[in-house]
């Protein structure tokens, strides 16, 4: 079952701007996740040893394996123009490839150092290719938080990617967005079950299968924060499949079906296939929807998930959304979603923390999504939070996973009732 269209959505909603501080990882973050996905590639940062540590740090599982990150620590006299920064990362690019020949793609991505000092990782990259092609092809993209918030490394990186692409006439669909393996499975099956057989993605798991682009290839959006990625596949002649992103049994339905009519599916045989996975979804929603059920929700701008995921909890789980704050709205990827989003919350656009912070504090929401750095104040004022960095590192794609997303916003509220619930217990012990 899909809800019906609300009689005013938020498509003319005005937008609060905010340009103040904001409170964000960079898009270093990205790395974590892309280089699971990607897996000849590798990603040279260049960049301190704090970019060092925010890596190793949040990616401290890959430890034990072989790495497929590394970062190339610009020195004080590199900071200070003393050195010739770009012999040097060339002398430590030619010691990586030649240690590793698995190595098909190698990014080198730009951090706040390196921007700082103007390093020109774009000229590297393509003096870097012209030496090492066609066994590896070298691109470039900025992970800097002086320009990036976290999901922006995702988006940089498969923006740097398309210009390179090999062109194409053929009809085929691209999904573009990193998603795990096994999500990314579900989805191409459900996509063959439909009878649409010729399917890429962006990125590949492996540098050999990245798909090519013209102006046949038709793409959809599985990540709502490619807005660069999105504009690059246009410029090369692609066209979007507008539609919700596929979170909850509506939004994927919905996804799923502006697939189909692009590609002529007929109503029965759409209906088949997609029946028993919603249903599905549906139930494993319904057990976290008791939870969730007429509290309110506040998102401050971290991921950009912010709206569909609004979408989300207010259609399917019974939730009111008070604010839905975003770091960038991307209209042309949001409308669908906007759409769909009642009327009622403030829309916020870029953050100034202090200003969202009164705003948070006067509302006292029941649930409120947040960066790390927020959370444990927010928990400490009485707030229930959700980590805004979770939804993005778990599986929460298409109907088998539907579940998995609602539970992830009711775990919160419930241990809040457990603990309440415990208060009295202990005091009157
Ligand atoms: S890129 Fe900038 S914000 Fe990110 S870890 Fe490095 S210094 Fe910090």
């Amino acid at each position: 079952m899909i809800a019906a269209i609300p009689a005013t959505g938020c498509t003319d909603t005005p937008v609060l701007k905010e340009r103040g501080q904001r409170e964000v990882f960079c898009g270093l973050t990205g790395i974590i996740w892309l280089h699971r996905k990607m897996q000849d590639a590798f990603f040279l940062v260049v960049g301190s040893r704090t970019c060092a540590h925010l890596l190793q740090s949040a990616a401290g599982v890959m430890i034990f394996a072989e790495p497929r990150f590394g970062t190339a620590i610009l020195e004080e006299k590199d900071l200070a123009g003393l050195v010739d920064a770009q012999t040097e990362l060339d002398r430590e690019v030619d010691r990586l490839l030649t240690r590793r020949p698995d190595i098909r793609q190698l990014f080198l991505v730009g951090s706040c150092p390196s921007e700082v000092i103007k390093l020109d990782l774009h000229r590297a990259a393509e003096r870097m290719t012209a030496k090492h092609a066609p066994h590896v092809r070298v691109l470039n993209y900025s992970g800097s938080g002086i320009e990036t918030t976290f999901t922006q490394g995702e988006d940089a990186c498969l923006a740097s990617m398309v210009p390179v692409l090999h062109a194409t006439s053929a009809r085929e669909l691209l999904l573009v967005g990193a998603l795990p393996d096994v999500v990314e499975d579900q989805a191409l099956a459900l996509l063959r079950a439909l009878g649409i057989q010729s399917v890429r993605c962006l990125p590949a798991r492996r540098d050999a299968d990245l798909p090519s682009v013209g102006p046949n290839p038709v793409f959809a959006l599985t990540q709502p924060f490619l807005g660069d990625t999105h504009a690059a596949l246009i410029r090369r002649g692609a066209q979007h499949i507008a539609a919700p992103f596929p979170f909850g049994a509506e939004g994927t339905t919905l996804w799923l079906r502006a697939i189909a009519t692009e590609f002529g599916v007929s109503e029965a045989v759409f209906d088949a296939v997609t029946a028993a996975p919603r249903a599905r979804a549906i139930r494993a929603i319904a057990a976290a929807t008791r939870t969730l059920q007429g509290k309110s929700v506040f998102f401050f701008p971290d991921s950009q998930l912010e709206i569909p995921l609004a979408r989300f909890l207010t259609r399917e789980c019974g939730m009111t959304a008070l604010e839905v704050g975003t770091p960038f709205l991307h209209r042309d990827l949001m409308a669908p979603d906007l759409a769909l989003l009642a009327a009622g919350p403030v829309i916020s656009e870029g953050q100034d923390v202090d200003l969202q912070l009164a705003r948070v504090r006067a509302a006292r929401p029941d649930l409120t999504v947040c960066g790390l750095g927020l959370a444990n104040p927010l928990e400490a004022e009485g707030l229930a939070t959700k980590w805004a960095i979770e939804l993005v590192f778990t599986p929460v794609h298409f109907y088998e996973q539907a579940g998995d997303l609602a539970a992830l916003f009711a775990k919160p509220l419930r241990r809040r009732a457990l603990l309440q619930n415990l208060a009295p217990m202990e005091a009157a012990e």
